[in-house]
Parts: structure tokens; sequence; C-alpha cells
């Protein structure tokens, strides 16, 4: 008979985050937006199936402690709300285009806090790097010139998702893996 592995192999992990994700509509406004900098800036376009926020980056997490991660989001307390994404721009060091609000909603500040501060106290790693929300919508961009001016496009935040995600050869596939309603006032 083989030896039966020891219980010292490392789990199984995968990479995960959390993230807002586009409805069709906003999703469609996202994408022609990333097609308009792509003319601009080339470098390789978001795929629209792809397009997010990120809300908190876990990286690699034990498989055996998804359930716990999706008991952590299905308690949280958040608020739904609207949001402005009304400014793009390119940053330098990462080659990355994006857009983003011009200012930031305080319940998206309140959700990513009690999510950071709430993930810690369970034991993951998060990032606790300066958050800023934003789209990546170009990857590998050069955009020397101002971006032209966009029409701001109004995001209707109603939930927050659980997202896995797999390298392929095609870049990052994502997965969603969990789905939680944020309270509609
Ligand atoms: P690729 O790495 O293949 O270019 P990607 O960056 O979209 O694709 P991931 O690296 O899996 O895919 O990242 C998933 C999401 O988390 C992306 O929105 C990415 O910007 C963000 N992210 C990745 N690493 C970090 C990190 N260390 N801190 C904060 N956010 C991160
Ligand atoms: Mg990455």
């Amino acid at each position: 008979m083989l030896p039966v592995a020891e219980g010292k192999a490392r789990p199984q992990t995968v990479r995960l985050f959390f993230a807002l994700w586009p409805d069709a509509v906003m999703r469609s406004a996202l994408d022609q937006l990333g097609k308009q900098m792509h003319e601009q800036c080339g470098g390789r376009r978001t795929r629209a199936e792809a397009i997010h926020i990120t809300l908190a980056f876990l990286g690699e997490v034990a498989v055996t402690r998804i359930a716990e991660l999706q008991a952590l989001a299905a308690q949280l307390q958040g608020d739904a709300f609207d949001f402005e994404l009304s400014h793009s721009g390119w940053w330098r060091q990462n080659h990355i285009a994006w857009v983003a609000p011009q200012t930031v909603p305080q319940a998206l500040i309140t959700l990513v806090s009690e999510l950071q501060r709430q993930l810690k106290v369970a034991g993951f790693e998060v990032d606790m790097r300066a958050y800023v929300p934003h789209v990546t919508l170009l990857r590998k961009a050069y955009c020397p010139r101002p971006l032209p001016e966009m029409a701001a496009i109004t995001w209707k935040v109603r939930d927050f998702v659980l997202v896995q995600s797999v390298m392929t050869e095609q870049g990052s596939a994502y997965e969603i893996i969990g789905r939680w309603s944020l309270a509609y006032k």
C-alpha cells in the first residue's frame, strides 16, 4: 500500500479578492471608455467581463478558509450607494490607465475599512496601503498626453462580490464565488 501523506502538506490555495462588479449596462459603458482610451494610449484592454473595482485583495488563501470568508462577508453590514466615475488617468509607474470617482463616497470608504478590519481580526493578510478605488481599463498603456474629459457614469452599487482569480495564458480569469447585498435605504 502507498503511504498516506502526513498532515504536513500545505493546504491548496486560491487567489482571492473582494470587489464591486458592474451590471451589464455599467460594464458596457466602461468597456466603451476603455476602447476610447485604447485609441489614445494603446496597451491591453481589460476584457469586458473582467471589469471591476477591487475592494480588498487577499492574495493566496487556503481553500479550507473560503467558507470563513463567505461567512465574514455575509454578516458585514454595508450600505448601498451611488457614485460617479468622472475621472480618468494613467499611472506612469505601472502603465495602467483607469477611471475613478472624483470624490470617494463615504459609504465606499466605510465598506472597505470595515472589510479590512474584519479580515484582519480573522487573521487574513490584507494590503493596508491607502485604498485608491479605480477601474483598470488598460494595462501596458502609454498615455503621455492628458486624457480627454470623460462624461460621468453613475455606478449604482447594490452588492459586492468575492472573486477567485485564476492565471491563464490569456491573463487572469475571474470567477465570482460569492455575492452579498448592501442595505438599500
Ligand atoms: P494580471 O495580474 O494577470 O495582470 P490582475 O492584476 O487583474 O491581472 P490579479 O493579480 O489576480 O489579477 O488581481 C486581482 C485584482 O486585485 C486586480 O484588481 C488587481 O489590481 C488587484 N490587486 C492585485 N494585487 C494587489 C495588491 N497587492 N494590493 C491591492 N490590490 C491588488
Ligand atoms: Mg495582478
